[in-house]
Parts: structure tokens; sequence; C-alpha cells
């Protein structure tokens, strides 16, 4: 049974994460698990070496390990551009040529079909920083089509108990409403996180998703693209995320809450853990 921790190398470390890593590393320990160590960089307008550098740095000061070789989503960057295309090939996604400003506006993305021809030639080896002409969402009404009557669910086990999560409601719900349909390629880089990290999830065999509440939405999201894709539903674990009580009294203060500060200041591994805490 495989688990991990996900960070995204965009800023460093702070209590917020430590908490997080607690959580994972600790639900892997508990039931002899192993806890992977995922880099989500695929941000290139955001993420750094340096930070995931510092990564590593402040996980292995805190005293968790982790297998190696480290995942690094940035080296799939074509993986991923193939399970979008495919999804433009079903017909389940389509270009939106729409800013941000149109939307505000009022106009709504329409699945006029997609004119992808080209599209992997973005990710042609070596171009570590892709990005493409139009950003591509998912037909949630399609999708949810092209499977049928297949179940849309998962099993969420953060009461302590497993409770079956039936998301083809929440999805229902989402068209009902006429909410924008999700963003699976972002113009800007090309790929998005949904995609991303089913795609790992599934090929790095993750049996139990562990991560923060803020996520729990996009779950839905996850187990549509799951189903289309063939690939299984993992079991999933959505922990409180930490309200920074710490962190925002040291903030008012001016003082940075970083990990990386805080051991510059002098504190041990230990207190840094406790105070990463609910
Ligand atoms: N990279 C995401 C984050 O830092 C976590 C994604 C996940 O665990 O699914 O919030």
């Amino acid at each position: 049974m495989v688990t991990r921790f996900a960070p995204s190398p965009t800023g460093r470390l702070h209590l917020g994460h430590a908490f997080a890593a607690k959580v994972a590393f600790n639900f892997a320990k508990a039931q002899n698990f192993s806890c992977l160590l995922r880099i989500e960089d695929i941000d290139h307008t955001r993420c750094t070496n340096e930070y995931t550098l510092e990564i590593y740095r402040d996980l292995d000061w805190l005293g968790f390990d982790w297998p190696l070789p480290v995942k690094i989503q940035s080296k799939h960057y074509y993986d991923y551009a193939k399970i979008i295309k495919n999804l433009c090939n079903l017909g389940l996604a389509y270009e939106c040529p729409l800013t941000r400003g149109n939307i505000r506006d009022g106009l709504l993305p329409k699945n006029k079909g997609t004119n992808i021809n080209g599209y992997l030639d973005h990710f042609k080896e070596g171009n570590s920083k892709p990005i493409i002409p139009n950003s591509i969402r998912l037909d949630l009404k399609k999708s949810m089509q092209y499977l049928k009557d297949q179940e849309l669910t998962f099993i969420e086990t953060s009461s302590g108990e497993e409770k079956k999560i039936n998301s083809k409601i929440a999805l229902m719900d989402a068209v009902e409403k006429k909410k924008l349909d999700p963003i699976i390629a972002r113009k800007d880089i090309g790929v998005s996180y949904h995609i991303a990290v089913t795609h790992d999830d599934c090929y790095q065999d993750i049996t139990h998703v562990v991560r923060g509440h803020d996520l729990y939405e996009s779950t839905h999201i996850h187990v549509l693209i799951q189903k289309i894709s063939n690939w299984p539903t993992p079991k999933y674990h959505h922990h409180p995320v930490l309200n920074n009580k710490y962190g925002d009294k040291l903030s008012k203060r001016g003082l940075d809450t970083s990990i990386r500060s805080l051991r510059n200041n002098g504190l041990t591994a230990h207190q840094v853990l406790d105070m990463a805490t609910l």
C-alpha cells in the first residue's frame, strides 16, 4: 500500500506543510505503507529548483524519509499531454479561448470541438516550459454521458470509517448550476493539476491519497478522469488544513514562519512538529 506527500515548490514550506507532511507520513507509518515524495512542479511560471531543494532539506530535517527516486512531475509533461489529447479525441474536452475578462463579462465557454492538431508539438522533448495556444476544459456533461450509468464514487476515510461518496451527484449539480467546466490544460503551462495528479496516482500505484481538505471538491473531477481513463480510484483521506495559529502570531510580529527560518532561529525539529498541530 502506498501513499504520497506532494508539495509544490512555489515557495518555502511553512507550518501548514509540516502538518500535512506529518499526517501523510504518520498515516503511512501507522499502517506499514510507504509514503512517496512527489514534487508537483508543473507550474513552471512559479516553481523553482531552489524551492525543490529546500523541500528536501526541510523534510529531511523534520525527520521524514521517503523511497528514492523522488517523483518529479515536470518530467512528465508529455505523458500528461497525451492524456489530454485523448480526452479531446473522445470529444470530452474542448479548447477554450475565453480570457478571465471574457468570463467576468458573462461569456460562457462552449464545447465547439477542438483543433488540437500539433498540440503535442508544444511538449516535444527537452521543452521544460510548455505553453499552448488556448486552455482546454473537460466537458463534464459529455463526460458523464460517455460513462453512461457507471458508478462515480470514492471512499473517504477521514472520519475513521470508510464512507462512500457519490461524485456523480456533485458533478451533476455543477452541470445543472452551469458552473464552468474544469480546466485540464492551462494555456500558460499546457497541462493542469487535475491531469497530473490523477495520472501520477495511477502510474505510481498510489492506493491511499492523504491530502488537505481544500482539495476535497477536486476529488469529484479526479474520479471522473480516472473512470474515463480506466484508472483505479484510490481511497482518500482529506485532513483538515492547519489554521496557522502560530504562523499568524509570528507573522503579526513580522517574523518569517517558514520551516527554514524557524530552524535558523534555533528551534528543534521536535518543537516545530509540535507547533504544527491543529
Ligand atoms: N501539490 C498540491 C499542494 O501542494 C497537493 C496535491 C495533492 O495532494 O493532490 O497543495
